[in-house]
């Protein structure tokens, strides 16, 4: 019955991939040639920030970037499903601004498998912080979006209050450094009590420079949290 039920309504609203049109299995899903055309982050990568490295390299089990070597990432780990280019750009920016809501479930899905080989607890899913400012004039809060399934899919707890973000004029095309100093202290714990303890997981679309993950990191951390991990749909690589 349920069978039959659900071949009705593919019948009537049948699942296609979200960026062609084209029959897919499942709704949410790409079709393989669409998927084919992502950059998506496998191994060998830096098991701690998901830096992918080039597929010749054999650096053992561990592998390690540059910057986390030096003590820079103090996150227990970041992952980001895919590279930040033309192909990702055109599903993430149309997402964020464009209310492009259809890209969501292929967005939260190539994350949540992202994180399938990492063996973690994870009380809190966090999506990265909006200003109050950004929300109002967007009507949603993107990252809330692929942080809800993934709570889902963890069985965690989906927390969008326990910090406030102060607003602060766009970030883009900055240096690193200048990224760094720009979110320096506009997170604000307001619920320290939902954070004491809990090993949380932050979401969101991209991840640039780090420069948001550490700081929300930073201020975690000093409320008790007692493990953070990071998540984003597509992260910029700079050779490094
Ligand atoms: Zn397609
Ligand atoms: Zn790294």
């Amino acid at each position: 019955m349920v069978k039959f039920f659900k071949s009705f309504l593919d019948f009537i609203y049948p699942p296609l991939c979200p960026l062609c049109g084209e029959r897919v299995e499942r709704h949410g899903n790409l079709c393989a040639t669409c998927w084919a055309k992502f950059n998506w982050i496998t191994n060998p990568k830096c098991f701690k920030c998901g830096y992918p490295f080039p597929a010749n390299l054999d650096l053992g089990a561990k592998p390690m970037c540059p910057h986390c070597a030096a003590g820079e990432c103090d996150l227990d780990f970041i992952r980001s499903a895919c590279v930040y280019d033309d192909v990702s750009k055109n599903v993430m920016l149309p997402f964020k601004h464009a209310s492009q809501l259809k890209y969501k479930t292929l967005m939260s899905r190539a994350m949540i498998n992202c994180l399938h080989d990492i063996d973690f607890d994870v009380d809190v899913v966090m999506p990265v912080p909006l200003a109050w400012r950004r929300l109002f004039k967007r009507g949603y809060n993107q990252a809330t979006l692929l942080a809800r399934p993934i709570a889902e899919h963890y069985n965690a707890i989906l927390d969008t209050d326990s910090v406030s973000r102060k607003y602060k004029p766009d970030m883009g095309h900055k240096t690193a450094k200048q990224r760094q100093e720009n979110v320096r202290g506009v997170f604000n714990v307001v619920n320290k009590d939902k954070i004491r303890g809990k090993k949380i997981l932050l979401v969101d679309d991209v991840m640039t420079s780090g420069a948001t993950f550490y700081e929300l990191n930073r201020v975690l951390r000093k409320a008790g949290a007692s493990a953070v991990y990071g998540v984003s749909f597509c992260r910029v690589v700079h050779a490094i």
